[in-house]
């Protein structure tokens, strides 16, 4: 795997996807700048070398045409400010405005490129478009994970015109190892604690994960649809019934495999879906009709916390309740707590794919945990263990 201290950048162009995909407010003032941090010190390795930087995005959903709303010009004051030095900024990523903007590129400069989406050959991956963009500079380096997962043009294509000169970033470099500590290097007991909604949109990745895990932990809306595999009352509990047999095969696999599995014993359940329901602590497997279980119960936390206190190695994947209403989100902050523990101990956590990473950042926990993805559709996929393009074409010779 080669990153970018396998290079000495002085007198060369960077060429760098990074993910400035960043929210804007309506003023157009970036309103969380976490994404133009994380690029930062491969952007100053770059500099420090004595080479130069072009960086190039996307930024929201273009679809192929021009949207000044979208334009990456509007992000150049904060890039500046964030990486210590006055950015020029190109209105176009391609064509003879951006080939004399990089050709002009002194050592110590940093060129950021316009809207990659404003054309449609970035999401196409056309191969052309790819090695326009590959001209521009002599060391390509991927830096977006939340892109990786995507063949397009500046994530995956135009590696191939580098086939000597390419490399992983250090944000890529970071997620592409916490994955590898707990799908492959982490050091024993390996627990993953899956959490969220529904079965179906996690299949995938609990298939993938029985190999991997010594432990695994269900929870969160995903639990009903066991229980009443397993012929417990849901009552009126999220729970799908077609996915029930999967259910039951799951626990068989796991069984086979010798992962020892956790799921709620009692629940804290409300008489609606609503923050201000009435609520109760009920056996999971005895829910009247009329409740639904919206949060991990007492005796389930302290099942789940001697689970996590004992694990040398954690992914975290999903909240174990309704954690957006205040009223069911202790159970999700319990867990977090528990994981700070367990990693003040010396465990390694991760935490990634979509509504954890939130949790997480809602309940201060960001910096508690050793990592937190920054991508959530590139990490279930790696979760799901598929090799995504923007990886491959780095690895790949
Ligand atoms: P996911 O995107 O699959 O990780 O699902 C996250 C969502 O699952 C969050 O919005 C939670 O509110 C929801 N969730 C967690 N536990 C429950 C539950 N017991 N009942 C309904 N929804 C839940």
């Amino acid at each position: 795997m080669k990153t970018i201290d396998d290079f000495n950048f002085s007198n060369k162009k960077a060429l760098i996807r990074v993910d400035f995909n960043v929210p804007l407010d309506a003023d157009f003032k970036v309103t969380d700048t976490n994404r133009i941090e994380a690029a930062k010190p491969t952007i100053i390795k770059v500099l420090e070398d004595g080479g130069s930087a072009i960086l190039m995005s996307h930024l929201g959903r273009p679809k192929g045409q021009r949207n000044p709303d979208l334009s990456l010009q509007h992000i150049a004051t904060a890039v500046s400010e964030i990486i210590g030095v006055q950015i020029k900024f190109v209105d176009d990523c391609v064509g003879d405005a951006a080939v004399k903007a990089a050709a002009e590129l002194q050592p110590g400069e940093v060129l950021l490129l316009e809207n990659l989406r404003f054309h449609s050959e970035e999401e196409k991956g056309d191969k052309e478009f790819a090695e326009q963009l590959a001209g521009l500079g002599d060391i390509y380096v991927n830096d977006a994970f939340g892109t990786a997962h995507r063949a397009h043009a500046s994530t995956t294509i135009a590696a191939a015109s580098f086939p000597e000169n390419k490399c992983f970033g250090y944000l890529l470099a970071k997620e592409i190892e916490a994955i590898d500590k707990v799908m492959r290097t982490g050091e024993k007991p390996v627990l993953a604690i899956l959490g969220g909604a529904k079965v179906s949109s996690k299949i995938t990745i609990i298939e993938n994960i029985l190999d991997k895990v010594d432990h695994l932990i269900i929870g969160g809306g995903m639990t009903y649809t066991f229980v009443k595999a397993q012929g417990g009352k849901v009552g009126d509990s999220i729970c799908e019934d077609d996915k029930m047999q999967l259910a039951l095969n799951i626990l068989q696999q796991a069984a086979a495999k010798g992962v020892a599995v956790h799921l709620p014993v009692d629940v804290l359940a409300a008489d609606d879906f609503n923050n201000d329901a009435a609520t109760q602590v009920v056996d999971v497997q005895q829910i009247p009709d009329g409740w639904q279980g919206l949060d991990a119960g007492p005796k389930t936390l302290e099942i789940f916390k001697e689970v996590i206190l004992s694990s040398n190695t954690i992914l975290w994947n999903g909240p174990v309740g309704v954690f957006e209403m205040e009223s069911f989100a202790r159970g999700t902050i319990t867990i977090g707590q528990y994981i700070d523990q367990a990693t003040q101990k010396g465990a390694f956590s991760l935490v990634g794919g979509g509504d954890s990473v939130a949790a997480v950042k809602q309940f201060g926990f960001e910096n508690k945990v050793s990592y937190v993805s920054t991508g959530g559709g590139a990490m279930l996929e790696s979760l799901e263990g598929k090799t995504l393009p923007g990886i491959a074409a780095i690895i790949e010779s």
